[in-house]
C-alpha cells in the first residue's frame, strides 16, 4: 500500500544511472538501505565510484548484492573464504544468511580478513558472490549475543519482511508541505525515570525512548504518557533509542504487545544490552511475583524490528526526519539522537544521558553537530551544587574506602548497574591491584554484570581508544583479570559474607532487587563493614533511603524468607565521580561548547528543581530561550 511514486522515482533513477552489463534483477527496500540486486555485479564491485555517486544524489544509503542464482553453495563457499583469508586471521564462525546472500565471517584478527584497504574482502565478494560481514571474536563470549544471532538467523525470512515494509513506509510520499514541529513531553521531564519524547512533524511520527520508571511501584507514575489523544500507535514511524537502561527503553516491549510494527533505532552494543535488560526485567517481576508490562515474545519482536546503527550513519526515518546517532559518553553504545527535519527546516538534538568527560571506559560525548536549532539535555546533575569530584580523586577515595575496611577486616559492598559503571569498576580495581595500590583481596561479581562485559568486549569499537588499545594490542584485558570470582549461585552467598574479607560488586545499582540487597541485608549490621554507592540513586528507592541515613529497614529474606528489620551500622559511602552522567560544570561547559550554538535549550531527566534551575541559569549563561516543560506539555518549535 506504501508502493508509490516515490519508490518508482527512486527506481527509476537507480536503473537510468546503473551500467545495463550489471544486469539489474531487482530493487528493494532493506528498512533505510536499498539493496540493489545484480546478475553481474563485478561491473559495480569494479567501479565503486557509480554507487557512491548515486547515494549521494540520491541522499540514499544503497547496498550491492548478488542475484541468488550465483552464489556459490555455502560449503563450496567457506572453503574458498578458507582459501583467500589468511590462517593467522584465525575464522572462528562461518555463517550464510540466505535471504540477503550475507556471509558472516567471525576471526580473532578481523583486520587480515578485510585485507588492506578491504582488498580480501572484495576478492572474496568476487569469488564466491556472497556479501561478506566480519566481525570479531569477542575475547567473553555473550550468551545474550549469541542468542540474539541465532534468533535473527533463524527469523531472517520474517526480518526481510519486516526489512521491506518499514522500507517502504519511509519513503513513501511526502503529502504535507507545510512544515510545522511539535515537540511532546511523555515522560522524564522534571522527573528522573520513564523517559520519553514525542517529537511530530506535519508527515511523522516519532518517538524517543521509552522507558519505566524502577523507583515507584505507582502504575500511574511507573510508565509514559502514551495515553495522550495526540498519540497513536498505528501512525507512528520510528522510535529511536539512545542507550539501554531501563529508564530509557524498558517500556519499548509493551508498544509491540499492542501492535507497533515498525522500527526501533540505536547502535549495536544498545540493541544486545537492551534485550539482556528487558529480559532481566521480566525475570525479576516474575521472581518478585509482580505483574509485567509486557511479556518475552514481546521482547523477541522488539529484536526483529531493529535496526542498528553506527555512530554518524546518516539515516531516513521517515519522509521528512534523517537521524544521526553520536557518541554520549554514558554507557556502551550509548547515543546523542540528531533529528534533521524537512529539506533544512530545523535540526533537534537529544543529548540522553550523556557525560562530557573521558571516562576509563568510553570517549567523552560529541559536541560538534552539522546543525543544530534545539537541544534537549538530560539535568540528572542540574543544581548549583551538583559539582561531582573528579575522577581521579572519586578513584582514590574509593580505593581509600576500600583499603580502610580490608585493614579493619570488613567487606565491602558496591552496589553498581550491570551495564557501565560495573566495568568502570572492574577496570580500575583491575589496574589498583595491579599497581599494588588495593590490597590484593578477592572480588566477587555477581548478577548480570559479566553478561553485560561479554557484551562491551564483543563491541570494542565503542571502548574508550585507550582501553581498546590495551586489550587488544597489548593483550591486557582487565575484564579477563585473576583477581575476579564470578558468584553463579546465591547458595555461595552466606559463604562469601562470612568468609575473609573481600569486595562484592553486584547488581541492583540501587538495591531495587538483585543479589546486592540480600548482601546488604547480611552485612548491614556490622560497622567494619562499608556499602560504598558509585552511582545516582533515584528517589525511592532503598539505595537512596539508606544513603540519607535511614537507620531501621523493614526486609524480607534469609533463611526462612521471614520479614525482619535490618538495623543498619555499617559505614556508608558514596564516591559520585563515577557516575556516567555530566554534572552541573559539565552540562554547562557542554551548551557553551556545543556547535553550533542552539536557538533553544529544553532541560529534562532531572528532579523538578533541578530541570528548572538549570534552564533558569541557562537562560542567563548563554542568553537564549530555555524550558523546563512538564510531562505532556507539548512545545511548538517550528
Ligand atoms: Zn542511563
Ligand atoms: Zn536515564
Amino acid at each position: 500500500m506504501f508502493l508509490n511514486d516515490e519508490f518508482n522515482k527512486i527506481k527509476q533513477t537507480i536503473l537510468e544511472s546503473i551500467p545495463k552489463d550489471a544486469s539489474v534483477s531487482d530493487i528493494e527496500f532493506e528498512g533505510p538501505e536499498i539493496a540493489i540486486y545484480s546478475r553481474n555485479p563485478k561491473v559495480l564491485l569494479n567501479n565503486g565510484d557509480i554507487i557512491k555517486g548515486l547515494a549521494k544524489r540520491l541522499r540514499k544509503r544503497l547496498v550491492i548484492r548478488s542475484d541468488p542464482a550465483l552464489r556459490m553453495p555455502p560449503q563450496q563457499a567457506e572453503a574458498e573464504i578458507k582459501k583467500i583469508v589468511p590462517e593467522e586471521a584465525d575464522i572462528s564462525s562461518i555463517n550464510f544468511d540466505d535471504n540477503v546472500g550475507e556471509v558472516i565471517i567471525e576471526a580473532k584478527k578481523p583486520g587480515l580478513v578485510i585485507g588492506r584497504n578491504g582488498t580480501t574482502l572484495k576478492e572474496i565478494t568476487r569469488k564466491i558472490f556472497w556479501r561478506p560481514s566480519v566481525i570479531r571474536t569477542p575475547p567473553i563470549q555473550s550468551r545474550i549475543v549469541l542468542q540474539l544471532r541465532h534468533a535473527l538467523q533463524k527469523d531472517s525470512d520474517k526480518r526481510r519482511g519486516i526489512l521491506k515494509t518499514i522500507g517502504q513506509r519511509i519513503h513513501r510520499s511526502v503529502l504535507m508541505q507545510n512544515g510545522w514541529l511539535r515537540f511532546t513531553a511523555l515522560g522524564g521531564f522534571r522527573e528522573v525515570g520513564r523517559t520519553c519524547i514525542f517529537v511530530q512533524t506535519a508527515e511523522s511520527n516519532v518517538l524517543i525512548d521509552c522507558g519505566i520508571n524502577v523507583g515507584t511501584s505507582s502504575q500511574g507514575n511507573s510508565f509514559p504518557r502514551l495515553d495522550m489523544p495526540e498519540f497513536d500507535l498505528d501512525e507512528l514511524d520510528a522510535v529511536i533509542i539512545t542507550h539501554a537502561h531501563l529508564d530509557h527503553c524498558g517500556f519499548v516491549p509493551f508498544l509491540y504487545k499492542y501492535g507497533y510494527r515498525g522500527p526501533v533505532y540505536c547502535t549495536k552494543a544498545t540493541r544486545n544490552l537492551m534485550t539482556l535488560l528487558q529480559l532481566d526485567y521480566l525475570d525479576v517481576a516474575e521472581r518478585e511475583g509482580k505483574l509485567s508490562p509486557y511479556k518475552q515474545k514481546d521482547v523477541k519482536n522488539v529484536v526483529l524490528n531493529t535496526i542498528p546503527l553506527d555512530y554518524g550513519e546518516v539515516t531516513d526515518i521517515s519522509p521528512d526526519v534523517r537521524l544521526t546517532l553520536h557518541n554520549a559518553g554514558h554507557i556502551l553504545g550509548s547515543s546523542i539522537s540528531h533529528l534533521h527535519i524537512g529539506d533544512g527546516l530545523y535540526n533537534v538534538a537529544y543529548t540522553g544521558d550523556f557525560k562530557f568527560s573521558k571516562s576509563r571506559l568510553l570517549e567523552a560525548a560529541t559536541s560538534h553537530f552539522p546543525r543544530l536549532e534545539t537541544l534537549i539535555l538530560e539535568s540528572t546533575y542540574g543544581n548549583v551544587d551538583d559539582n561531582l569530584p573528579s575522577r581521579r580523586e572519586s578513584e582514590r577515595r574509593l580505593i581509600n574506602a576500600i583499603n580502610r575496611t580490608i585493614q579493619q577486616k570488613g567487606k565491602v559492598l558496591i552496589p553498581v548497574l550491570a551495564v557501565g559503571r560495573a566495568q568502570e569498576i572492574i577496570v580500575l580495581l583491575e589496574e589498583a591491584i595491579r599497581h599494588k595500590i588495593m590490597e590484593e583481596v578477592p572480588i566477587f561479581i555477581e548478577g548480570m554484570i559479566s553478561e553485560a562485559t561479554a557484551i562491551h568486549t564483543t563491541h570494542p569499537e565503542y571502548l574508550a581508544h585507550d582501553l581498546r588499545d590495551k586489550i587488544f594490542h597489548y593483550g591486557l584485558n582487565p575484564f579477563l583479570a585473576d583477581c575476579f570470582t564470578q558468584v553463579d549461585s546465591s547458595n555461595a552467598r552466606p559463604d562469601i559474607v562470612e568468609g575473609e574479607p573481600c569486595v562484592i560488586l553486584a547488581t541492583s545499582g540501587m538495591l531495587t532487587g538483585g543479589p546486592s540487597v540480600d548482601y546488604f541485608r547480611y552485612l548491614a549490621h556490622d560497622p567494619k563493614n562499608t556499602v560504598i554507592f558509585v552511582s545516582y540513586q533515584i528517589e525511592g528507592t532503598l539505595g537512596r533511603r539508606i544513603q540519607k541515613g535511614q537507620k531501621e529497614i523493614p526486609m524480607t529474606g534469609g533463611r526462612n524468607s521471614k520479614p525482619q528489620i535490618v538495623k543498619v551500622d555499617l559505614n556508608i559511602e558514596t564516591v559520585e565521580g563515577f557516575s556516567g552522567h555530566s554534572d552541573r560544570r559539565q552540562l554547562i561547559n557542554y551548551t557553551k561548547q556545543v556547535t553550533p550554538r542552539p536557538e533553544k535549550v529544553i532541560t529534562c531527566h532531572g528532579e523538578k528543581s533541578k530541570c528548572i534551575g538549570l534552564a533558569k541559569s541557562l537562560k542567563k549563561i548563554l542568553r537564549t530561550e530555555t524550558y523546563s516543560p512538564t510531562n505532556l506539555e507539548t512545545l511548538r518549535l517550528v
